[in-house]
């Protein structure tokens, strides 16, 4: 018998597997590619919530435990998955600029807000208040990560490229069973997909849109990623990511003419060089209703665990909570409340 059946090979899949591996469990995943979430984002880890210059929820415990996260699976996988690149932020006003000052002040804040001001970066963006910028950031390759860690578990016959179907899933009192597999526990991580999921889709996951434009660019060379009313993220060979758009009513996982329409005029009032966009992508975050995770055991089926609701920050945050997941259900250590699902058992399992 396996110890764990994994659903779901995105980021938040990806850090509970490595946990898995870690705690020498036996397991294997299910992954169908109906989700691009994780494939699509822009992989940026960065600390600081950028519109009102304060620090992301536990982001310093988050930061210590995500480097070296992606860093071991960079030489494990030996792929280059982990760039650091800084992260300028286009000020608006003397007042965004005050604001920012305050901020560094602050000891959780100081070591990532720059107090030096940067005039100009790039003469292609210019800005009549400078610029801030922000320590330690980074972006993380989810495209190469996500792939070199599938073919890894190819490699190992742990992963299954087909859709979990639901209705073979067998609760038993202390294991499950499913097409012939059997294994104590099973943890789902199918992010927005768990709508489908009728043990977990009482949760409430919202579902928000994102879409980047893939941008050419000549003139810019541009090596920093810069935050303004969108990001522009470097990719090299004079390609950016541009984005991301946020949109809680489209659910439909293609690409839209009003993103592409919505981020091509941000764009073009950003930098002032010619662009050309050569692609699209889309996905959506598998956003809670709290804007917190969702982790945690079923509250009928003590087999059952879920790790859901990354809707944003899923970088930085599921290396951390998917390690405490698998404390939860190995060694029953309690769960944060703030992220156990249990806090919306009393809506739907009130005795
Ligand atoms: C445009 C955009 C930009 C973003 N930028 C950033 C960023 O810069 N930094 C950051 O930290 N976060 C970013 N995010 C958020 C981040 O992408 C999410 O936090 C994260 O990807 C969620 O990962 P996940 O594994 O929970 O879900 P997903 O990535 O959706 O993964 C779920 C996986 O489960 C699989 N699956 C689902 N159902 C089944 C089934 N029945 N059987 C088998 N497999 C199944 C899917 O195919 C998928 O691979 C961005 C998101 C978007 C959309």
């Amino acid at each position: 018998m396996l110890d764990y059946i994994v659903v779901g090979l995105g980021l938040s899949g990806i850090a509970v597997s490595r946990n898995l591996e870690k705690r020498s469990k036996h397991f294997v995943v299910f992954e169908d590619n109906s989700q691009k979430s994780s494939l699509v984002a822009g992989g940026l880890f960065n600390p600081v919530i950028l519109k009102r210059f304060t620090l992301a929820w536990n982001a310093n415990e988050h930061m210590k435990i995500a480097i070296p996260f992606y860093k071991e699976l960079e030489a494990k996988l030996q792929a280059k998955i982990v760039y650091p690149i800084e992260i300028y932020r286009k000020f608006f006003s003397a007042e965004e600029q005050n604001n920012w000052f305050e901020a560094a002040d602050k000891p959780l804040l100081s070591e990532y807000l720059d107090t030096d001001l940067v005039k100009n970066i790039n003469p292609c963006i210019p800005s009549e208040y400078s610029f801030g910028r922000v320590r330690q950031t980074g972006i993380i390759d989810t495209d190469v990560l996500i792939s070199e860690y599938r073919n890894y578990l190819k490699n190992e016959d742990k992963i299954k490229f087909e859709r979990f179907d639901y209705n073979d899933l067998q609760v038993n009192a202390d294991s499950v069973s499913y097409k012939g597999i059997s294994a104590r526990k099973i943890i789902f991580c199918e992010g927005f997909g768990m709508q489908h999921n009728p043990f977990f889709n009482y949760l409430p996951l919202r579902g928000n849109k994102g879409e980047y434009l893939t941008i050419y660019s000549e003139e810019l060379q541009l090596e920093e990623a810069v935050k303004s009313s969108v990001f522009i993220i470097p990719l090299g060979n004079n390609l950016y990511k541009v984005g991301a758009t946020y949109n809680n009513q489209d659910k439909d996982p293609q690409p839209s003419k009003e993103a592409r329409e919505e981020l091509e005029k941000k764009l073009a009032k950003l930098i002032s060089c010619k662009f050309e966009v050569v692609d699209q992508s889309a996905g959506i975050r598998p956003a809670s209703k709290d804007r917190k995770p969702m982790l945690g055991r079923h509250p009928k089926h003590k087999n059952l665990y879920c790790c859901n609701g990354f809707g944003s920050r899923g970088v930085l945050i599921s290396p951390t909570v998917s390690g405490q997941l698998i404390e939860f259900a190995e060694n029953d250590v309690q769960l944060p409340p703030e992220i156990d699902l249990q806090r919306f058992n009393r809506k739907h399992f009130s005795a």
